[in-house]
């Protein structure tokens, strides 16, 4: 089975799972998106994530250093407070050890750990920690709130919005899975000073984490090929041969930029003032219909499938 086929089957899980779902009034953001809301008061609000991540799949303890894991745990969870353009405050963190695991490796990834609540200002207040027959597993889940505006959601996209992401795409497995600064600055700013109306962190690839905004919002979303930022990693990745290259960009997992949709006004604006040292591009527009394309440079439409383009979707 390849990595898309177990993801769509976690996706239809999900699907299933919220389905037999009735949020209640203080439920704001439910199941779907990348963090959730709930009513703490009348007028405040939590917003909550969770991430697990195995040894195997999100990291390799054979290869990776147990402070990089660390790291990488915290840093998954920020992001998708980020995509929603709030503020993480506090977190904790479950732990499932190996039996092999010495005292040094777990302190080293508490080292990690600790690398990222002092770059984001984020507090440990409690976790839970179990020794068994396992692969390190570790789930962390974030709390933040809404600093200036309501959390974005991924349902908010318009026909007629500007789609941008910040930084670059990518062949993130040559290190920037390990080492990406999650994007809660850029995500407070976007949602304090542009009326950004859908967002999302790139965790499973660009073109597969936006078929979530464009189902989400009821929309479609076209991409240009020629617009999207393709990392350095992915340009080596491909040597040389650009489609390959922006094949990696569209769908290599776990960048962690944040793509987007607001007004083809607000955009010109953001691309105009670059506010962000990653840089922020627009790479496509919202139209009707379903699902994610990308327009060639002859003009015509495909969708990116696990086996590669499709062609021939020009309706
Ligand atoms: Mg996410």
């Amino acid at each position: 089975m390849t990595r898309s086929h177990r993801r769509s089957g976690e996706f239809a899980l999900i699907d299933w799972i919220r389905k037999r779902q009735s949020p209640s009034k203080r439920v704001r953001v439910g199941i779907g998106d990348d963090a959730a809301a709930i009513d703490v008061t009348k007028d405040s609000a939590a917003i909550i994530s969770t991430d697990a991540l195995i040894d195997g799949t999100h990291f390799d303890t054979g290869v990776h250093s147990p402070r990089l894991i660390g790291r990488k745990a915290l840093a998954c969870s920020l992001s998708d407070m980020a995509a929603m353009g709030c503020e993480p405050t506090v977190f904790v963190a479950a732990v499932a050890l190996p039996r092999s695991a010495t005292m040094g490796f777990c302190k080293d990834f508490c080292r990690g750990l600790e690398d990222m609540m002092g770059e984001f200002g984020v507090e440990l207040i409690g976790g839970d920690v179990t020794t068994g027959d396992t692969p390190l597993v570790v789930t962390v889940t974030v709390l933040g709130r809404p600093k200036d505006r309501p959390p974005v959601k991924r349902g908010g996209a318009r026909v007629g919005d500007t789609v941008m992401v910040t930084g670059t795409l990518g062949g993130s497995l040559r290190g920037k899975h390990l080492t990406f600064a999650p994007r809660v600055a850029e995500g407070l700013i976007l949602n304090r000073d542009f009326r950004v109306r859908a967002m999302i962190d790139v965790s499973d690839g660009l073109a597969a984490d936006l078929e979530h905004v464009a189902k989400e919002s009821g929309v479609r979303i076209v991409l240009d090929a020629e617009r999207i930022p393709i990392s350095r990693a992915a340009k080596d990745a491909a040597d040389g041969d650009a489609a390959r290259g922006l094949r990696h960009a569209l769908s290599d997992g776990e960048d962690f930029e944040l793509a987007f949709t607001l007004s083809r006004t607000q955009a010109k604006r953001l691309e105009h003032l670059q506010p962000f040292d990653c840089g922020v591009a627009a790479i496509g527009e919202v139209v009707a219909g379903t699902g994610v394309r990308i327009r060639q440079t002859d003009g015509s439409l495909a969708r990116l499938s696990h086996t590669g383009y499709e062609h021939g979707l020009s309706r």
